[in-house]
């Protein structure tokens, strides 16, 4: 690596950090030579200068200067669902909660939505007060109620026991919980009070997402004309497309108010459904995300998903009982590098599918989801094959960067 106001740092060490973290008001610093993604798409040879914690529009006078030639720049990664990683879930403490968001952190996600399964209604209103203390010190982005108003046909890795219709004094509960921090709930909305949720909550302007659903094709559409704008892990816990019966993946895909979360591990979808839904919604229609659980990031073996048993074996969750697929281990970098190598989708469009669409969704596309003058300085560096070499959230190396 070429840095020109510092010595080179010996092989192994970690290089550009040095040694205390960059803290966010250290010198300013310009990265050259990279091929960085804009979202008008990308330059050779580019160079991104930050000054602080923001993006700058040129650098200024002394700046550092690290020459990341071979290397792209990307921005950070955004996760709409996520439930845990590095061996701890959002079910648990605060600092359960952190060391999850840090592994995924470590991985090129510099913004997180926070998950829950789920599980009795307390439980989750005191998860909900956890975790908005999380997103109110803006570790977390906000919170994603993934359950309890989900279908018992389509129930995937969640307790059928604690499922219960959406009625709306219960969602209202979990929004007022989260202290204006939930942004998203996924429901089956075919079940009874599912319409009027997805209206309860388009009112408080969070996400209602169609997802664990046994909808039909017709039901699935008079909640997107409610108001519901996400799908929740596309083709996983729906019924499948029907020639006859399209049911929630047609509609979903069809429309042009819906975003579509597509689980890119290799397990959870064949690389034809993911290129289907790919082409069909476009790439401005799709959100990459993890659904990830505990052992993302972590080793095999027996890890927890809310009260639920879970097997991990060779990097695949299945449920202990029944064996469904409980979750994944995904982190968004192994979706990125897949996305480009294995489904040859161009770069240009996973970075629209993995850091603009979701920062939209979330309302917070003024200050993250792409790399522009005045947006957080949060960026991913890769190799030339898609190898995460090094990660910044808000002008601080969380990973410093990794040079030949
Ligand atoms: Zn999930």
């Amino acid at each position: 690596m070429a840095t020109e106001r510092e010595t080179p740092a010996p092989d192994g060490a970690p290089r550009g950090a040095r040694g205390t973290a960059r803290s966010a008001t250290t010198a300013p610093l310009v990265l050259t030579g990279a091929r960085v993604v804009l979202p008008t798409g990308t330059v050779e040879n580019g160079r991104l200068a930050i000054d602080g914690t923001r993006i700058a529009a040129s650098a200024a006078a002394g700046a550092e200067v690290v020459d990341v030639s071979g290397h792209w720049l990307v921005p950070g990664f955004v996760d709409i669902h996520n439930h845990g990683g590095g061996g701890a879930s959002f079910a648990g403490t605060a600092e359960q909660a952190m060391a999850a968001v840090r592994t995924h952190r470590l991985h090129g996600t510099t913004t997180l939505v926070a998950s829950t399964v789920t599980d009795e209604m307390d439980l989750l209103v005191r998860q909900a007060g956890l975790l908005s203390e999380l997103a109110e010190q803006g570790e977390i982005a906000g919170i994603h109620f993934e359950g309890p108003f989900i279908s018992p046909c389509r129930k995937g890795a969640h307790s059928e026991s604690l499922l219960r219709d959406p009625d709306p004094a219960e969602v209202r509960k979990l929004i007022d919980a989260a202290r204006g921090h939930a942004k998203m709930v996924t429901l089956a909305t075919e079940l009874p009070g599912g319409i009027d949720s997805v209206r309860l909550l388009a009112e408080h302007g969070v996400i209602a997402a169609v997802g664990h659903t046994d909808a039909s094709y017709e039901q699935t559409a008079e909640a997107i004309d409610a108001g519901a704008t996400v799908a929740t892990h596309l083709f996983n816990a729906m019924p499948a497309l029907g020639h006859r019966a399209p049911g929630p993946i047609a509609a979903l895909l069809e429309d042009e108010r819906v975003t579509v979360e597509l689980i890119n591990d290799g397990v959870h979808l064949h690389p034809a459904a993911l290129e289907l839904a790919f082409r069909h919604a476009g790439a401005d229609r799709v959100a990459f995300i993890t659904d990830a659980m505990d052992a993302a990031g972590s080793a095999d073996g027996r890890y927890l998903l809310g009260p639920l048993e879970v097997e991990v074996s060779d990097g695949v969750a299945r449920l202990v009982e029944g064996g469904s697929i409980a979750g994944s281990t995904l982190t968004l970098d192994r979706a990125f590098r897949r996305a480009v190598t294995v489904d040859k989708l161009p770069v240009e469009d996973v970075v629209t599918a993995l850091s603009a669409n979701p920062a939209r969704l979330l309302g917070l596309d003024d200050r993250i989801g792409s790399l522009e003058p005045g947006k957080d300085a949060d960026l991913v560096l890769l190799d030339a094959d898609f190898a995460l070499k090094g990660v910044m959230r808000r002008g601080e190396w969380v990973v410093a960067p990794q040079l030949p």
